[in-house]
């Protein structure tokens, strides 16, 4: 816990502000906020924050802050940063929690219009966009797979990183802004991008990228292997019990499906990554977290083949070494011939990317080599009335940069809809 004065007096108020202009992909005005905080007018702190967010609380517990806001924050540069994510989360158990602020402190200042807009997929980026154009007086209808809102919040960051009372209430509150929702409508399923084309005046697609790769290597077929993400989204693990799992990857999914299998009974989890510690797209906090919960990590290890002859029995893994290579921003993983060893597991768990679902391919929209939506700097994709963003525009995975991709659709689903 921090001391609340003590870390708002550490802040210098910078002039530039680089921990809200660079940092906060959301652009959130850290220092006066923070000045309010230490004012105590929490409600004054939390009205400075919702000008740019509505992802407050959220984005106080998990964003990956010692990369974006306290990482430009001025007094890291010397010493430690301002402790930004604790005090944005505070602001939300001060203000929302206590009932005290409520988004529709917009509603007065909302004019109707009589523009409509669709919106599939309520995560962070879907919820943003609905909430940003709704505060512009556009009537919007978000279409959610699920009987809930939230996407990844809600299915894939688990409770003990995030707390779903606070998805819960951030998702309430946006929807006093008068937005509705029809759930459990799948796109490609139970909707269509024609039926809702001659329904609208504009559509986001928002309904995100949570589908394990691959890594194409024999034995992905075997029983016992599955994808992290599946994993964390429909709950169906097996019986890990005095079981060994390995689980490949470096990022968000790997940690916390494997911090996740350990707390389900697994008797040994193993994380494999190819590259250092130090080039692990997770969080350092999350990797600390892992290793002090007993999580084994393998790093510097390429899994090259899962042994088994109907079921995983064992994995075959070379060593790597980092090698600086020209074009390439960091040194990539180079296999270490005749390094190869074996380690015997249960299962295996893929965690090493997310990738779009299949029904991607059939919306008649231009996609990138990965299947992403490719939209332009208006947030367009190639069809003009169609507009996408968040993971499945291939935007940066995290919340804060779904969010930002809200956002800026929105922004420019307004000026479409008066052109
Ligand atoms: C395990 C895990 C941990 C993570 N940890 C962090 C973290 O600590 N910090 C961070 O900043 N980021 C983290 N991320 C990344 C972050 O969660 C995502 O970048 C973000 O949620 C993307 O938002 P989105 O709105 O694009 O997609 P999603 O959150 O995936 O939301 C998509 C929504 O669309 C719905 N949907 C899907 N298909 C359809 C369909 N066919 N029709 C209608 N609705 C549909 C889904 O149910 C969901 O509600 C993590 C991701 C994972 C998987």
């Amino acid at each position: 816990m921090i001391d609340i004065l003590n870390e708002c007096n550490y802040c210098l108020n910078c002039k530039l502000k680089p921990c809200s202009n660079k940092g906060c992909p959301l652009n959130n005005d850290i220092p006066t906020f923070i000045k309010y905080v230490k004012d105590e007018n929490y409600e004054q702190a939390y009205k400075i924050l919702s000008n740019t967010t509505v992802l407050s609380g959220v984005c106080g517990k998990i964003c990956p802050h010692t990369k974006q806001c306290q990482g430009s924050c001025v007094r890291g540069i010397k010493g430690k940063p301002v402790q930004i994510g604790e005090l944005e989360a505070l602001v939300f158990e001060k203000t929302v929690k206590d009932e005290k602020a409520l988004y529709n402190c917009y509603k007065d200042e909302i004019k109707e219009t009589n523009k409509k807009v669709a919106i599939i997929g309520g995560g962070p980026a879907g919820l943003t966009c609905a909430a940003f154009l709704a505060r512009n007086g556009v009537k919007v209808t978000i279409y959610e797979k699920y009987n809930y809102l939230g996407g990844l919040l809600i299915h894939g960051i688990p409770e003990f990183r995030l707390p779903k009372d606070i998805v819960e209430l951030t998702v309430s509150n946006i929807l006093k802004l008068g937005i509705k929702v029809e759930y459990n409508k799948e796109l490609g399923k139970n909707i269509f991008l024609n039926v809702l084309e001659n329904n609208y005046d504009a559509i986001f697609l928002s309904y995100g990228a949570n589908n394990s790769s691959k890594m194409k290597i024999p034995g992905e077929e075997l029983d016992g292997v599955y994808g992290g993400n599946e994993l964390l989204e429909y709950k169906l693990h097996p019986d890990y019990k005095g079981k060994k799992v390995v689980v490949i990857g470096g990022g968000n999914v790997a940690m916390d499906v494997s911090r996740t299998i350990k707390r389900l009974g697994a008797k040994e989890v193993t994380i494999v990554y190819r590259r250092d510690r130090k080039q692990m797209p997770a969080e350092e906090k999350e990797i600390e977290d892992a290793i002090s919960e007993g999580i084994n990590f393998l790093l510097k290890s390429n899994v090259v083949k899962i042994n088994g002859l109907k079921k995983v029995e064992s994995i075959e893994i070379i060593k790597t070494e980092l090698i600086k290579k020209e074009g390439e921003s960091r040194e990539v993983p180079v296999n270490i011939e005749n390094s190869n060893n074996v380690l015997d597991t249960d299962f295996v768990v893929m965690a090493v990317g997310s990738e779009v679902s299949k029904i991607t391919y059939d919306l008649g929209l231009d996609l990138n080599e990965w299947g992403n939506v490719i939209i332009n700097d208006k947030c367009q994709t190639s069809n003009p009335k169609i507009f996408a963003g968040g993971d499945l525009a291939g935007i940066k995975a995290t919340v804060a940069f779904a969010s930002k991709s809200g956002k800026e659709a929105a922004n420019n689903i307004i000026q479409f809809l008066c052109s």
